[in-house]
C-alpha cells in the first residue's frame, strides 16, 4: 500500500499540470457504490469530468472479480479511486499493473490510515487485533478525512476546478457532521448492555466504534471465509448469554448463516428476532434511492437497527430528521412492519 502511495506521489509529478486546460476529459473509474457517490459529490458542477462505476448496488467487493471492459475502463482512466486495504480483494494484481501506468491510483482508505484511524481485524478466537479492518468508511468522521483528502487531490490533478471540488468537499463534509450527532443520539438510545451488534460478517466494527456498540460477527473480516459450525454454536451461546433481542443481517450477504443462529436460539428454547430491513454491509442501494447515497445508507442502518429494538419490545426513542440533512428519508423507511 505505502508503495503505490509513493508511486502515486510520483506520478503527480510527471502528470501534465493542468488537465482541464487542454480541454481533456478527467476520466475517473470508481470501485466500490461508496467511491461512486463520494466522487460524483466532488465533482457536481464541475464540467468535463467522466465517471465509470464498476460495481453496482449489492454487489460484495470483496469477492468482486473485476471484468475484461472493467480492465479496460481503468487502462484508459485517468484516475481509478477505489476503497483499498484489501476490500477489493480481486484487484490486486490490477492495481499493481496500473500503478505502473500513467493511471492515478487513488485509495480512499489511505488518509484515514494517514490519520492513524485504521483499526485491526478483531479475531475472536486469538482475541487480538490483525490485518487492517477495511469498512473504515462506516465511521462518518473518517469518511470525512477521505472527502477532504479526495478533494484535494482532484484540485491538485485539475486546478481549473480547484476551488469546485474544496467547496464540495466542505460542504459535503458540514453533511457529514450532521448525520454523524443525529446518528450517535439515536444509537446511544439503547441501553449501553444492549448495544450488541450480531451479523453475517464483520463489516461494522468502525459503525460500532463510532456510536459505542459493540460486534459479534458469525464471519471473520472477509465474506471469502465461510461461517463454520463452531463459529455458528459459538453466537449462538453468545446471543443466550447476552439477551441479544435481534440479529441483522447484510445486503450483500447471503441469509443463511444468520437464519441457521436464529433455529438454534430458539431449539435452545430462546427468543430472537431479525431485523425489520437488511443492513447496507459492504454495498449502498440502487442509484437514486436514499439508500443509495452515503448518507442514506448509514441512515438506512441506524434506523434498522432502531425500529428492530422497537419491535422487540425495547423502549428506545429515535431522533427526528435533520432538517438540513438531504437526502430526506421516505416514509416506507420511517414506518417498518416488526411483522414483516
Ligand atoms: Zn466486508
Amino acid at each position: 500500500m505505502r508503495k503505490y502511495f509513493i508511486l502515486l506521489l510520483a506520478m503527480l509529478f510527471v502528470l501534465p499540470a493542468n488537465v482541464s486546460a487542454q480541454g481533456d476529459t478527467l476520466n475517473i473509474v470508481t470501485t466500490t457504490t461508496q467511491a461512486t457517490d463520494l466522487a460524483r459529490i466532488l465533482t457536481d458542477g464541475v464540467e468535463n469530468v467522466e465517471i465509470t462505476p464498476l460495481m453496482g448496488a449489492g454487489v460484495d467487493p470483496h469477492l468482486y472479480l473485476p471484468t475484461s471492459s472493467d480492465i479496460e475502463a481503468m487502462n484508459e482512466a485517468d484516475m481509478v479511486i477505489y476503497s483499498g486495504l484489501h476490500l477489493e480483494g480481486q484487484f490486486d494484481a490490477v492495481f499493481e499493473a496500473l500503478g505502473e501506468q500513467d493511471v492515478i491510483v487513488y485509495a480512499l482508505s489511505q488518509p484515514v490510515k494517514d490519520a492513524g484511524f485504521i483499526i485491526g481485524a478483531f479475531d475472536p478466537e486469538e482475541e487480538v487485533l490483525g490485518a487492517d479492518d477495511p469498512h473504515f468508511w462506516f465511521d462518518p468522521r473518517n469518511w470525512e478525512i477521505t472527502a477532504l483528502d479526495l478533494a484535494e487531490t482532484l484540485s491538485e490533478l485539475d486546478p481549473d476546478n480547484a476551488g469546485t471540488y474544496l467547496a464540495n468537499a466542505e460542504a459535503y463534509v458540514e453533511q457529514l457532521q450532521v448525520l454523524y450527532e443525529w446518528a450517535d443520539t439515536g444509537m446511544r438510545a439503547v441501553p449501553g448492555q444492549q448495544r450488541y451488534l450480531v451479523t453475517s460478517h464483520d463489516a461494522f466494527q468502525y459503525f460500532g466504534a463510532a456510536f459505542g456498540w459493540r460486534m459479534a460477527a458469525i464471519q471473520g473480516i472477509s465474506t471469502e471465509d465461510e461461517a463454520g459450525v463452531g463459529d455458528i454454536q459459538n453466537t449462538v451461546d453468545f446471543v443466550i448469554t447476552n439477551e441479544i433481542p435481534v440479529l441483522f443481517v447484510e445486503s450483500s450477504i447471503p441469509p443463511d448463516t444468520i437464519e441457521a443462529v436464529v433455529e438454534a436460539v430458539e431449539a435452545d428454547g430462546g427468543e430472537v428476532r431479525v431485523g425489520v430491513r437488511e443492513l447496507y454491509g459492504d454495498a449502498m442501494g440502487e442509484p437514486g434511492t436514499f439508500g443509495g447515497t452515503y448518507v442514506g445508507m448509514l441512515a438506512t442502518n441506524v434506523y434498522t437497527i432502531l425500529q428492530s429494538y422497537q419491535c422487540a419490545g425495547e423502549d428506545v426513542t429515535i431522533p427526528q430528521w435533520p432538517e438540513d440533512l438531504t437526502p430526506v428519508p421516505d416514509e416506507d423507511l420511517l414506518n417498518p412492519d416488526c411483522d414483516a
